[in-house]
């Protein structure tokens, strides 16, 4: 029996390894790039976040996120990173959960994985990019234009369109689509946020902690604390991956900043009460406080002048001073878009597949797995385990039947 599986990504050499675990099968893993594993390469910053420890459905999101139940379940963290230690990685938990391999290389993981492939009944066909897919027989021919390969079934991982330059595209769906499945909208997940705010420019590469509330049409749609990156389009850092999804999709958005959480209003007022007494310029009234830039950013934007005196402030503009610090409001045009979106919402509709084994019920033989279905997860390792879970199970049962 030959198995297909397009796509070296994370959910395909999952799902190759996986399929292969049946002796009697022979696999063939079609990758369009050079190598396997590309953008598993520059996950998690070079450092690939591979798992959590807190997995539960409520991180992840699509039209009937229910689906990815039944892998998580069936291939859940331990088993993963009993897997990973029997390909050779050793892994770490850090205390939010976050799984990293322990040598803190995205190397290392593609590595064991790139080693755990050179098996007997496993060809890796790199440089082969799968423009058709059609029936052929009881099985299917997978075409690149100048080669055919027979199969008796596929798994296609092709990925999602996020993060077009590491390979992001819309290759799977259209080979799903071309068999009848049917696609959801889809749109950028857990990505950088546009601002037509212009403290945005100077305060490039500054880093804060701060608390995010986005706004759509003044109503709160999401919100999360952690770092908060400055970037000359707008906002960025892993704080605006957490609260980006669907941010943007009509209406008027907005991200309501606050640089410092725990403070209470009252003792942060008090505290600019005291510092204001002082003989000091006004642009030194946050130092100390926040970074530098930012601080002057935000008296600015009070409407304060740097050449001021602390001691000349009143107790209104000190007020504002405050709501700058904790509410600051800035507004949002778009997102980065899918070439910078780390993943992507949307995919093919999930209700046509079997949850139980991942394969199509329009079409025997033939399964998905990864990032081309309607599952995407919240930012910290969330989508490399559906990756990990949902390709094990591909491959495990294209493998039995
Ligand atoms: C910059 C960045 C950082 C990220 N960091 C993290 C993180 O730290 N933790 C986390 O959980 N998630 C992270 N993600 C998301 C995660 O990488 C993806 O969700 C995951 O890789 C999806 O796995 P996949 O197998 O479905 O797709 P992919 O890993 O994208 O693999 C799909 C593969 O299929 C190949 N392919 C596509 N079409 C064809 C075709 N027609 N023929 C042959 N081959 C084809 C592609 O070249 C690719 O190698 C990150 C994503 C990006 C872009």
């Amino acid at each position: 029996m030959v198995i297909g599986i397009i796509g070296g990504g994370a959910s395909g050499m999952a799902a190759a390894l996986a399929a292969a675990e049946n002796k009697d099968a022979q696999v063939v893993l079609f990758e369009r790039q050079a190598r396997v594993g590309r953008k598993l390469q520059a996950t998690g910053n070079g450092r690939c976040n591979l798992s959590n420890q807190n997995i539960s459905l409520s991180h992840y999101h699509g039209q009937a996120a229910a689906f990815a139940q039944n892998a998580l379940q069936h291939f859940p963290v331990e088993k993963t990173l009993q897997w990973f230690r029997q390909l050779g990685l050793f892994t770490v938990a850090e205390d939010t959960g976050r799984v990293y391999p322990y040598s803190d290389q995205a190397n290392s993981v593609v590595d064991v994985l790139r080693f755990g492939l050179q098996k007997e009944n496993i060809t890796l066909k790199c440089g082969f990019e799968v423009t058709r897919l059609r029936r052929s027989g009881d099985g299917f021919a997978v075409e690149n234009g100048e080669e055919t390969v027979f199969c008796d079934r596929v798994v296609v991982a092709c990925g999602g369109l996020a993060g077009t330059k590491l390979g992001g595209t819309m290759a799977g769906y259209k080979l799903l689509r071309s068999f009848g499945h049917r696609c959801t909208k889809l749109r950028p997940a857990l990505v950088q946020l546009k601002s037509s705010w212009n403290g945005c420019v100077s305060l490039k590469g500054v880093r804060a902690n701060c608390q995010v509330q986005i706004l759509q049409d003044g109503v709160l749609h999401a919100q999360s604390r952690g770092e908060l990156q400055f970037a000359e389009y707008g906002l960025s850092g892993p704080v605006i991956f957490e609260v980006s999804r669907d941010v943007c999709q009509g209406g008027n958005w907005s991200a309501k900043l606050n640089f410092l959480p725990d403070e209470t209003e009252e003792s942060l007022r008090n505290e600019l009460s005291a510092r204001a007494t002082k003989a000091l310029p006004a642009e030194e009234l946050l130092t100390g406080m926040l970074h530098n830039r930012l601080g002057k950013v935000l008296l600015q934007s009070a409407g304060i002048r740097g050449q001021r005196m602390c001691d000349s402030l009143t107790e209104a503009e000190l007020r504002e001073i405050c709501r700058m610090i904790q509410g600051l409001e800035v507004s949002l045009t778009e997102t980065l878009g899918m070439d910078s979106a780390q993943v992507t919402a949307g995919g093919i509709v999930t209700a046509e597949f079997d949850p139980e084994t991942m394969e199509s019920r329009l079409v025997p033989g033939l399964f998905a797995c990864g990032e081309v279905l309607d599952i995407d997860g919240d930012c910290g390792g969330y989508n490399l385990q559906w990756a990990w879970s949902s390709g094990r199970l591909a491959g495990e049962s294209a493998g039995k039947l």
